[in-house]
């Protein structure tokens, strides 16, 4: 079969409908910041992010191929997402395989040592901290930086120069004709991507209390590879609303994330009927949206390390009710867009 086919007829009205409003929220996003004048700005950029985002976790669908029949076509959609929220310079394949690593070993599987990174560098540390203090995503705007020079800096991606060099001449080409036309739509695309990483992190951060690992090339495999039990038990869900189940849909039902582990072939539409019936009715087995925001704020200059003062580390049982009282840093790097 060679036309997109969804997997199901119910997917098809959630895929889609998600899908309509992504491209809707980015195309009324770019028309507000060059038509808008300055009244559009800040709902153009906030619409520019927001399909960004949604664009973003669609690629996580893909990546688990809940959207199309067969796995080309989830992979062909994907890589069209790329293009909006712009992890398209390596290839989506990467993003996939790191991915589902992810999944099959309970594993941060990483190429880039970001912690080695900034202790080698104390200065590029100090400098972000001080950028984080200010809520500029520094270590994240670090992370999507290797990721557009990909095939520069990882040697293991050079075979894909010609493709990395071709998307950051037409990126590069497409931005400058942005800046040429209107300036100020810039500042509001570099501001809807800022929010997306913002986003991304913040959702990120506290979905597992794994290290990481710096074996994506090769290396020790961890030793809770295909252990479900302790995956559930090192996995977390901070969700935006338990009270509201439609506010999560700003984040495509991202932060279920047990009930993703659990079945991580569910589509998004299905994770918070799944959470309910794996996980359990209980508000205790989410970190609620308040905590969340209490511990980015207090603790976002220490989410490289997780070195603040007073914070104990802790796992399992006891990293959740310590993210539930705000006891936690969360982390920055464990996205599925920077796949190294
Ligand atoms: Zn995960
Ligand atoms: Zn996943």
């Amino acid at each position: 079969m060679n036309t997109w086919t969804f997997k199901s007829a119910k997917g098809a009205r959630w895929h889609s409908g998600a899908l309509l409003y992504a491209l809707t929220a980015y195309s009324a996003g770019w028309w507000l910041l060059f038509e808008g004048g300055g009244l559009g700005f800040v709902p153009g950029t906030l619409l520019l992010g927001h399909g960004m985002i949604i664009a973003a976790y669609f690629i996580h669908e893909c990546a688990h191929n809940t959207v199309f029949t067969t796995n080309k076509h989830n992979g062909q959609l994907a890589a069209v997402l790329g293009w909006f929220c712009g992890s398209c310079y390596g290839t989506f394949k990467d993003i996939r395989t790191k991915h589902l690593r992810h999944h099959v070993e309970n594993d941060d599987v990483m190429w880039f040592d970001y912690e080695g990174f900034f202790r080698r560098h104390p200065w590029v540390y100090k400098a972000t901290r001080i950028l984080e203090w200010f809520y500029i995503p520094a270590h994240d705007i670090l992370m999507h930086t290797i990721m557009v020079f990909t095939a520069f800096i990882i040697p293991q991606r050079r075979n894909q120069l010609t493709r990395n060099v071709t998307v950051i001449c037409i990126r590069a080409s497409l931005l400058a004709v942005v800046t040429y036309i209107n300036p100020l739509a810039l500042l509001g695309y570099i501001l809807a991507y800022m929010i997306m990483i913002i986003v991304l992190r913040f959702v990120d951060g506290l979905e597992h209390d794994y290290p990481y690992n710096t074996n994506l090339f090769g290396g020790p495999i961890s030793e809770h590879k295909g252990d479900l039990v302790w995956e559930q038990a090192h996995t977390f869900s901070p969700i935006l609303s338990w009270r509201y189940e439609w506010v999560n849909w700003l984040i495509l039902n991202f932060g279920y994330h047990n009930a993703h582990h659990a079945k991580p072939t569910a589509p998004w539409y299905d994770l918070p009927r799944l959470h309910r019936e794996l996980i359990g009715e209980d508000p205790e087995t989410v970190i609620r949206l308040w905590p969340q925001l209490l511990m980015y704020h207090r603790y976002r200059t220490y989410r490289i390390f997780h070195d603040a003062p007073g914070i104990q580390s802790v796992s399992g049982p006891a990293f959740l009710k310590a993210a539930q009282s705000a006891q936690l840093t969360g982390g920055n790097a464990a996205s599925f867009l920077t796949a190294f």
